[in-house]
């Protein structure tokens, strides 16, 4: 395919995505990709998959207070932690799984007595669940974050089947790292959202680092982190 999807540069105003009779640009996914785009109005055919799908759309809304009172007077209203449970309940769920980073214990206890509190049953899984050390997966004293020790990894497969045995309706991560994140979606069984990810220096707020690209961030538009990790990947490599 000579021309490739690029909605996140699409400057158009009247979008075709958005408006009927819109148009799009020359990269404009919705002209490009009608073969796949028919292939999920027909999973949402299926009658789960489309009553999820609904269900979400309608709690997208309810996170709008004002909504009858003018059009463009609606504002948002609920927290993320508010609009989890809604659409927990909206769904039936009642028994919820909760896969944590150990560095987030403290919130992730909080959260889960919130959830309780709220009338959930909560399974909770904390990362280091197994307590597997890291060279089990290959990693080398060096690679560890205090090597020469026993340092257990983070286990998000571990923290998928775990919640897969207890048979969790809806699984919430809280603030797993990147890559253990892609593992645990990968292998949990029952639908995954995400309460919080993991930023360790901006208080677990990654976009910060975009609302300051301009200016303490600045580094990462001038391309400069390219120049490191291409450097470190074809060391690590012996490139
Ligand atoms: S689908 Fe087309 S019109 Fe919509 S944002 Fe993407 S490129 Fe723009």
């Amino acid at each position: 395919m000579e021309q490739e999807g690029k909605c996140a540069l699409c400057a158009v105003q009247n979008r075709i995505c958005q408006r009927q009779g819109g148009t799009g640009p020359k990269f404009c996914s919705t002209a490009l990709y009608g073969d796949a785009l028919e292939q999920a109005r027909a999973e949402y055919a299926k009658s789960e998959v489309g009553e999820f799908a609904r269900q979400a759309a309608i709690q997208e809304a309810e996170c709008y207070a004002g909504r009858d009172v003018s059009p463009g007077y609606y504002h948002p209203a609920k927290p993320r932690l508010q609009e989890i449970m809604e659409f927990a309940r909206r769904m039936g769920y009642r028994k919820l799984g909760v896969a944590f980073c150990g560095g987030l214990h403290q919130e992730a206890a909080v959260f889960c007595k919130i959830l309780t509190d709220n009338g959930f049953d909560v399974v909770s899984a904390m990362c280091k669940v197994g307590g597997v050390d890291k060279s089990a997966i290959g990693v080398e004293e060096n690679e560890k974050v205090r090597p020469c020790s026993f340092e257990p990894m983070c286990n998000p497969i571990g923290q998928a089947l775990v919640l897969n045995e207890a048979k969790t309706q809806f699984n919430i991560l809280v603030g797993l790292c990147v890559g253990h994140d892609s593992l645990f979606l990968k292998y949990a069984e029952a639908p995954v959202t995400v309460f919080a990810v993991k930023d360790r220096v901006l208080g677990h707020n990654p976009l910060a680092a975009i609302y300051t690209c301009d200016s303490y961030y600045r580094r990462f538009k001038q391309g400069q982190l390219k120049e490191i990790t291409v450097k470190e990947a074809n060391e690590r490599r012996g490139d």
